[in-house]
């Protein structure tokens, strides 16, 4: 076993920044073709794919992978999961050029001001925005598709990968990292967004490890939470199943108050055929009370 450094990222970067490393890596990481426990290459099962770098230069830069990218093992080289992760990024398209997509009508009208609602999706971010008002239905982090032929599937894609990461968030990890992440309400006008006027506040994820950020409606944050999902199926929508813009209450804050600021506490109301489902929010953004009513 080598002995492993705690590893700064701008260490780590510089670790791979050099062709030769970064073929190593995938070289390691293709042999294993997607299924299995990475195998073990000897020094010359590995080398014969380099002809064109000296051995002894190939050896520095693999040297230089071992203990942090690669793991040197009785037999030879085997690529570690930090190295499998790496792959799967760069592999994943994060670094591409990624296809755009004109304006898709998202066949929403808008519930601000009922023009029709469209998304885009460029450089990896979806959007989805009304065009004339501006009202903002969901920005997501970079997503990299590769296909973007079939519209409805690639929205439908787009919006799920956004629901996981916000199941994450909601769970109290960050999605990117796995670390606790810290949550607190902030204003609207706060947010790096355009603001209009239906929406008052935000709850804001924050990761101190990797800088991860994440604001969420409170009616958005709550579109998975188990009462709303049977509140909403047994009067005949299941949100599973539909667009998270296709819900007033995670889009707007129509349905949503604010009982109190210090400490937080903030209520959400949804009413189907008669019948309310209010739920109450403390400043961590977990709910601590829900009733059902009728009339
Ligand atoms: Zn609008
Ligand atoms: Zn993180």
């Amino acid at each position: 076993m080598t002995e492993r450094d705690d590893l700064a990222p701008e260490d780590a970067f510089a670790l791979v920044g050099d062709e030769t490393r970064a073929r190593i890596i995938r070289v390691l990481n293709e042999e294993r073709d997607g299924k299995g426990a990475p195998p073990v290459l000897s020094f010359s099962e590995l080398y014969d794919r380099f002809d064109e770098v000296g051995s002894s230069q190939f050896n520095y830069h693999l040297q230089k992978l071992v203990g942090h990218f690669v793991e040197r093992t009785e037999d030879g080289y085997r690529v570690r999961p930090e190295g499998m992760a790496l792959y799967r990024t760069l592999r994943g398209g994060t670094f591409r050029r990624l296809e755009s997509t004109a304006p898709i009508d998202v066949g929403l009208n808008c519930y601000c001001c009922g023009a029709a609602v469209t998304a885009t999706y460029e450089d990896g971010v979806l959007t989805v925005q009304c065009p004339d008002c501006d009202h903002l239905y969901l920005t997501s982090t970079r997503i990299p598709s590769r296909s973007v032929d079939d519209e409805e599937a690639l929205l439908s894609r787009l919006d799920q990968f956004d629901r996981h990461k916000l199941l994450a968030f909601n769970r109290g990890v960050c999605p990117t990292c796995a670390h606790a992440i810290e949550s607190r309400f902030v204003p609207a006008a706060e947010a790096p967004f355009p603001h209009t006027e239906e929406r008052d506040l935000y709850l804001h994820r924050s990761c101190e490890r990797c800088g991860n950020v994440d604001y969420v409606s409170v009616g958005k944050s709550l579109l998975e939470h188990p009462a709303v999902v049977s509140f909403l199926r047994e009067h005949g929508t299941d949100p599973r199943e539909r667009f998270q813009w296709e819900f007033e209450f995670a889009m707007t804050d129509r349905f949503t108050t604010v009982r109190s600021r210090d400490p937080w506490t903030v209520a959400i109301e949804l009413t189907r055929d008669g019948e309310t489902l209010e739920l109450i929010v403390d400043e961590e953004g977990s709910v601590r009370e829900r009733t059902r009513s009728t009339g």
